[in-house]
């Protein structure tokens, strides 16, 4: 039952003379960014029924394994990946994974992995740096953006009603956020015992942009129902459009009202590192709450989300059991007292080893050309007959709309033969299609050839 280390050292070669080939195939956009084999058919090219069955693989029936398995995802590295926010990582990160999946600190509590807990810290230290929190701030490193939320709004409860964790909720919370906001919002408005129908919606501008100026009225309709505000939800950027609200003014708002201003930046946080970039984040020093994903603009693979709050206490305070306290001292520090989960991951590992390859300069770098990318896509399509942008993108997220038809229909023939992945989104009501550009390969020429695919009429292809 112990590790043949000889063993391990041949397979682990295999899974990177693999994955290298996987990589390089995927950047060069030469094998379908996407396949669509059914679950059934799937599982007996697989062997999985045998595998599970009988056991015995070894490197060599790990490599054929492997290859299948690898070329029956979908490609991330592909140029022609454009559809969810998903990174397509960068290996540094991807070392981190393997890394953690020998070592296996479980870190939450300092004795279970105490590089994992401080490379953890630090990485948050800076992240808070990065949002203008500095040294009052707090965060935790957590297993996505959707618990990021949850955990932020968590505190928010706690800073509204500190009796609700031991008497429970009461009934007249309200949660602020724009119908633009992410669905994980309403989720966690509902696992944290207000209720779905606690959530108001704010007024909205015809892109889903929170609407500054009749924020006095939204608040008006809320106290008039017979609720007070737990907190206000502001996107940076939002998830569907990528369109960014404007912090600065929402921020000054909840500031004067005495609001708990969240940000949700799980996708556009990262436009702090571009020098370019990080006006769109302006007014982000007044969020009391923010999440942070590095598994979209951070380029490490799913999931590493941080929470971050303004002032470290409020963090301390979403989990009442028995607090357990952040301190640099001979002892080290516990995070378990910040998260849902109790065991976690070495999330830390993972954002800090795309730091120390690339620096806070390379990945500020990559940010500005993904959005760069996405803004050149904006002007060429807007270049062509039939096609129509409804807004000038201010991040890799970008919706249009071509012909008079569904759209709906247009991107299952994209991804029907593998040419193109994307996704499609609904702006003002209306459907479009979407694209959101992370990969690093994807260039002009790819958005040139995406264009073309659109407007060719659909008897001209057949799947490959
Ligand atoms: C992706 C996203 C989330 C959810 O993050 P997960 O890591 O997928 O759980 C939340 N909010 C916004 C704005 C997002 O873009």
């Amino acid at each position: 039952m112990m590790w043949n280390v000889e063993e391990f050292v041949r397979a682990a070669g295999v899974t990177v003379d693999e994955l290298a080939a996987y990589v390089d195939e995927s950047q060069r956009g030469v094998a379908p960014v996407i396949r669509r084999t059914p679950p059934r058919e799937l599982a007996g090219r697989l062997g999985l029924a045998r595998w599970i069955r009988e056991g015995g693989m070894t490197p060599e029936g790990y490599a054929e394994f492997l290859r299948v398995y690898l070329a029956e995802g979908t490609r991330l590295h592909h140029p022609a990946q454009l559809g969810h926010q998903v990174a397509a990582p960068d290996f540094p990160s991807a070392l981190a994974d393997f890394v953690h999946g020998a070592h296996n600190n479980p870190m939450a509590i300092y004795e279970m992995g105490a590089s994992a807990a401080t490379v953890e810290f630090e990485v948050l230290r800076w992240m808070l740096s990065k949002a203008g929190f500095g040294e009052a701030g707090g965060g935790v490193l957590t297993h996505g953006g959707s618990l990021a939320n949850l955990t932020a709004l968590l505190a928010a409860r706690a800073s509204a009603a500190p009796g609700a964790w031991t008497e429970g909720v009461p009934g007249d919370l309200a949660l602020l956020a724009p119908v633009s906001s992410h669905y994980s919002l309403t989720r966690a408005a509902a696992i944290l015992g207000l209720g779905e129908r606690a959530v108001m919606s704010l007024d909205v501008d015809a892109l889903g942009r929170i609407d500054v100026a009749r924020l006095p009225e939204a608040l008006e309709r809320v106290r008039r129902a017979g609720r007070r505000p737990m907190a206000l939800v502001a996107n940076a950027c939002a998830t569907g459009t990528g369109l960014y609200d404007d912090l600065r003014g929402i921020g000054e708002f909840c500031a004067a009202n005495g609001v708990w201003f969240h940000v949700d930046g799980a996708h556009g946080a990262s436009a702090l590192l571009s020098e370019g970039h990080r006006h769109l984040l302006d007014g982000i020093d007044l969020a009391d709450s923010l999440i942070w994903d590095a598994h979209k603009m951070l380029r490490t693979s799913s999931l590493a989300a941080a929470v971050l709050t303004r002032r470290e206490g409020d963090l301390d305070a979403a989990f009442r059991q028995r607090a357990s306290y952040l301190f640099y001292g001979e002892q080290g520090f516990d995070l378990i007292g910040r998260t849902v989960e109790c065991s976690k991951a070495e999330l830390g590992l993972k954002i800090f080893l795309n730091l120390a390859w690339r620096g806070e300069r390379g990945l500020g770098e990559y940010v500005a050309s993904q959005y760069a990318t996405a803004h050149r896509f904006w002007e060429l399509a807007r270049e062509r007959p039939g096609f129509e942008c409804p807004y000038e993108p201010e991040s890799n997220i970008v919706c249009f709309w071509y012909g008079t038809g569904d759209q709906v229909g247009i991107r299952e023939r994209l991804m029907d033969d593998g040419a193109f992945h994307l996704t499609s989104a609904e702006v003002g009501g209306v459907r479009h299609l979407r694209i959101t550009v992370m990969a690093p390969a994807t260039d002009d020429k790819t958005l040139e050839a995406l264009l073309d695919r659109i407007t060719e009429p659909e008897t001209t292809t057949g799947p490959r």
